[in-house]
């Protein structure tokens, strides 16, 4: 784009916020290299290959006085990612001195960046395109280990890459339906509705594809909303601690926001449970009994998946009922713990109670059957697709979104064919789609779009 050279020079701090070991400051725009050297004693920067880090002080040229000892990456355009000059100053002060490094590069001509601002200019500067740009936001937002690899996926521009052959296929039916029109005397309209319907037909199934990867998307992108309900004393609080403990890699939210700092997340073979009143969990050991159940009905609302546990030492009581009851229309797991104790509860009558609902034994004690709760819970969100490590994952909404619009064209071609429809209006359909699915890669998208998209971005990003 020829916009390029519009672009002012701007900074932030790219690290997460709070206190760390290093910061870092980044800046790009034609003017990073010119402002960093007003403020940074060592090397003659102009001078150093690119791609290269190098030590030196940040000072403060008024006073000459050192601000922080600092590592400063220079990487010249256009092999950076804005394809802009790009000024990575590693600095390991504190927050004060990363503070005052950036007031001192704004005092010298550089403007502090927007939320998302630098991965627009990737974006803008034609480097990525919006679904990478989306992984992006989805890599710093990864709760497990899977999610950053779908991520990784797309930032590799896979979804991107089928998307194109897509575009591609509609394109070329396209042509061929402008030539048929242009040359009526070959009175090709039987052929060319039949070349529509079948690319129509073709499409539709690719996209229907894409959408029902949505689902697990959505999970690896937000969280599964998980209560954990049973009445006092069956093992809730045993199995949250389990689950806590266990748990190797959850990568926690760097983007800094309060609301999900004080969520709960457990990464269970790569779904990332989020999970719903905790606190209700741990409240309600010491009180009556009915406190539990009102509790847990607030919990059950907001779930997407309830882990209902029971006690199998002992017979079943109204309230394990209560819950069964509460929990018919979710998705749930029923499990039944203290295996390790003598069986007093009904197997059978469960059975019947909870229809065909996976029931899985466990001793949280002995650690028993926990393995097989976690394959459970896998099971249910990557069914088979569990184990591909390559698969195209659709992660958000506006992507969904824009699907759906695209089979919806889709099915206005064919149900314009099926009712006789002339072929150029068919056509226009058909069209619609090419241009929906090019706003999911970018390549048609409004700009109120591309700056809505990009401010939901985290800071220094
Ligand atoms: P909650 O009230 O549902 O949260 O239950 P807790 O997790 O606090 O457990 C209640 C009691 O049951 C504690 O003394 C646990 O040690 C014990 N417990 C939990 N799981 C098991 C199990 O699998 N077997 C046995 N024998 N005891 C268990
Ligand atoms: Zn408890």
């Amino acid at each position: 784009p020829t916009t390029v050279t519009e672009f002012d020079t701007i900074t932030a701090i790219s690290t997460p916020p709070g206190e760390g070991a290093i910061s870092i400051v980044r800046l790009s725009g034609d003017e990073s290299l010119a402002i960093i050297k007003r403020v940074y004693r060592g090397k003659d920067l102009d001078q150093v290959a690119s791609h290269t880090i190098n030590y030196g002080h940040i000072i403060d040229p008024k006073t000459d006085a050192v601000v922080d000892e600092v590592m400063v990456s220079v990487m010249r355009a256009p092999k950076t990612f804005t394809r802009e000059d790009v000024i990575e100053i590693n600095c390991h002060g504190g927050i004060v001195a990363t503070n005052r490094i950036l007031q001192l590069l704004m005092s010298y001509g550089t403007r502090m960046a927007e939320p998302g601002e630098f991965t627009k200019r990737a974006f803008l500067n034609g480097r990525i395109d919006l679904t990478q740009a989306e992984s992006v936001m989805d890599l710093i937002r990864a709760k497990t280990d899977r999610a950053m690899q779908v991520a990784v996926d797309q930032l590799d521009g896979s979804l991107t890459h089928l998307i194109k052959n897509l575009r591609q296929e509609i394109l070329e039916v396209l042509a061929q339906v402008e030539v048929n029109i242009d040359y009526p005397e070959y009175d090709t309209d039987e052929m060319t509705t039949r070349i529509l319907l079948e690319k129509a037909e073709l499409v539709k199934a690719r996209i229907g594809e894409l959408l029902q990867t949505a689902q697990q998307g959505k999970v690896l992108r937000e969280g599964l909303a998980t209560a954990i309900v049973g009445r006092p004393n069956v093992g809730k609080s045993s199995l949250l601690n389990h689950l806590l403990h266990e748990d190797k890699a959850i990568v926690t939210d760097v983007a800094g926001t309060t609301r999900d700092v004080l969520e709960e997340y457990v990464n269970v073979r790569g779904v990332p449970l989020k999970l719903v009143d905790t606190a209700g969990i741990h409240d309600t050991e010491d009180k009556v009994e009915k406190i539990g159940v009102e509790r847990s009905r607030a919990a059950i609302t907001k779930a997407d998946l309830i882990l209902l546990v029971l006690n199998q030492s002992e017979p079943l009581t109204v309230e394990d009922r209560e819950l069964i009851t509460a929990t018919t229309d979710k998705k749930r797991i029923i499990i039944l713990n203290k295996t390790d104790l003598p069986n007093l509860l009904d197997l059978n009558e469960l059975q019947t109670l909870v229809n065909a609902d996976e029931v899985i034994q466990t001793s949280i004690l002995t650690s028993e059957g926990v393995t097989d709760l976690e394959a459970q819970i896998a099971k249910l969100f990557f069914g088979g697709i569990e184990n591909s490590q390559s698969t195209v994952m659709i992660t958000n909404a506006r992507q969904i979104g824009l699907l759906n619009q695209a089979q919806q064209s889709l099915d206005e071609v064919i149900s314009g064919i099926a009712a006789g429809m002339p072929v150029d209006l068919v056509q226009i359909d058909m069209t619609n789609c090419w241009d929906k699915l090019g706003e999911i890669t970018g390549d048609s998208a409004p700009d109120e779009l591309i700056t809505e998209l990009f401010s939901q971005f985290c800071l220094g990003k």
